[in-house]
């Protein structure tokens, strides 16, 4: 039957009254599970860290289903008198939804206006790296370590003479490498991948257009969001015009260490002509003699013959000198080879002795038959060791004292290296000089050039070795160098 019920703004509705069909248990079953799986799904979602849309939609589902369910099954007990209103609880889940939403709705509209700022800051900054890169003539290039392709810049395809629209593959930029430097560009840049680290290299390229350039390149791995390597990515400079300037800096050094040279041939050529006088008297006399020996009626054999051999000798002597001359003379690149110490410094000891014997200097030398030969180029190193020994005399001249020795010393010391010293009795360095001995044009002689020691500087890190100087600790100056023995494998 129907009846009407009062509402409490004093409204009147009817209902409907009537027997509960036992069916009815399943709709409640139905809003029981449906409980179950929200506030299942609720849990997982609160441990997962959403909890604030747990508490709210998932909140929201369970109390607002729990009211209209709990109201249905008052009203079908008949413990209270109320229609249906089941709309009003599923009003409170759509707007605790809907609340959910707009949050949703309002971060991706704030993610979106982000998104669109940090695009525009990458841009820029990829601007800015672009200008940096043009500005300093560089090619930024990155090779994908899955592909083994290059993804390169318009700078880096000028530099290699790239095609526009080429492919780069790992095996066309290296068919562009100089063969000579291929296989170490490949292994440096195998190292880097293998280490997962960094590294640089310099080498020539043969780009299509035929002129060959020299590259200076850098590289370093970057890795995904999971720290896996991906990409290799570097810069590529061309270093031409400094190779280039390298090379001709070069070529001057060695055009003045040949001047120095010959300068300093021409400060011992009084004592040098002396040197050779000295054997040419001796052929004339052993010659005139030997003529004598002829106008008898029987000549002595013998004496002719011992006579000769003296005349080969003295012969062979001046011819030593000439040679030693001619080769320091010699204009000549830096040509290294094996180098035996003791054959060096007896050549340079032969050349400067008739000098020491004028300025009453005794030259010794002290140097193990068994040091092995070092790399170098013997001309380059007589050279450092005759600047040495004039400037210990030189020292021994100006102080004027009684004793005046200089001593050549070798000797072996660790990892394939021998150390060669040239100690004086002179004065010794001054302090206020030592820090300016190695400065170019820095002499305190009154016709000092200053280039002695620069250029044997230059000369003895042209072999990978070391020079300095030290006072003695009685008396004088001892200049050191250091070479590489020859089995150390050092290749200029
Ligand atoms: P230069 O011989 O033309 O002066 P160097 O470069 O060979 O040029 O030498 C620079 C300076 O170093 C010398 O002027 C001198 O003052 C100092 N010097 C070099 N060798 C010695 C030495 N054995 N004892 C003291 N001073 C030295």
């Amino acid at each position: 039957r129907l009846r009407p019920i009062e509402m409490i703004d004093g409204t009147t509705v009817v209902v409907g009254e009537g027997v509960a069909n036992p069916w009815n248990a399943v709709n409640y079953l139905g809003t029981l599970l449906m409980l179950a799986f929200v506030v299942d799904a609720s849990v997982s979602l609160w441990r997962q860290g959403g909890r604030r849309r747990a508490a709210v939609v998932g909140g929201g589902v369970v109390f607002f289903f729990l009211v209209a369910g709990v109201h249905s099954a008052l009203i079908e007990a008949d413990i209270i008198q109320s229609p249906y209103i089941i709309s009003f609880s599923f009003l409170g889940i759509v707007v605790a939804m809907s609340a959910e939403l707009s949050r949703d709705l309002l971060r991706a509209a704030q993610m979106s206006r982000k998104l669109q700022q940090s695009e525009g800051e990458l841009r820029e900054s990829e601007q800015r790296l672009d200008l940096a890169a043009e500005s300093a003539g560089a090619g930024l290039w990155s090779l994908d370590l899955n592909t083994r392709c290059y993804w390169v810049t318009k700078r880096v395809r000028q530099m290699f003479s790239l095609a526009p629209d080429e492919t780069v593959t790992a095996g066309r930029f290296f068919s562009l490498v100089h063969p000579e430097d291929r296989e170490r560009v490949r292994q440096i840049q195998e190292t880097i991948i293998e280490s997962r680290g960094e590294g640089h290299a310099e080498f020539r390229i043969l780009p299509s257009d035929g002129n060959l350039r020299w590259m200076a390149w850098r590289g370093r791995m970057q890795y995904d969001e999971r720290g896996s390597p991906r990409y290799l990515m570097g810069v590529t400079l061309d270093i031409t015009e400094r190779k280039l300037a390298e090379a001709d800096a070069r070529r001057h050094l060695q055009e003045l260490a040949h001047l120095s040279r010959i300068s300093t041939v021409g400060e011992l050529t009084t004592s040098l002509a002396h040197e050779l006088n000295q054997p040419l008297g001796a052929i004339l006399r052993n010659a005139e003699a030997a003529e004598l020996l002829l106008q008898a009626d029987v000549p002595d054999l013998e004496e002719l013959r011992a006579t000769l051999a003296d005349i080969r000798k003295d012969d062979e002597r001046a011819g030593n000198v000439i040679d030693g001359l001619r080769a320091l003379l010699k204009r000549r690149e830096f040509e290294p080879h094996p180098v035996d110490v003791g054959r060096l410094v007896g050549e340079v000891v032969s050349l400067a002795s008739s000098d020491a014997s004028a300025r009453r200097v005794q030259l010794g030398t002290e140097i193990p038959s068994s040091l092995p030969a070092v790399w170098g180029d013997s001309v380059h190193l007589q050279q450092v060791l005759l600047n040495l020994l004039t400037n210990g005399m030189d020292a021994m001249n100006q102080a004027e004292n009684g004793d005046r020795r200089m001593v050549i010393r070798a000797r072996l010391v660790g990892e394939g290296q021998v150390e060669v010293a040239v100690s004086d009795s002179g004065p010794g360095i001054q302090p206020d000089v030592v820090s300016r001995l190695f400065e170019p044009f820095f002499s305190t002689k009154a016709t000092g050039m200053g280039m002695g020691l620069p250029i044997s500087r230059t000369i003895i890190e042209q072999h990978h070795g070391r020079i300095w100087a030290e006072n003695n600790a009685t008396r004088g100056a001892t200049f050191y160098f250091t070479l590489t023995t020859a089995r150390g494998g050092c290749e200029g």
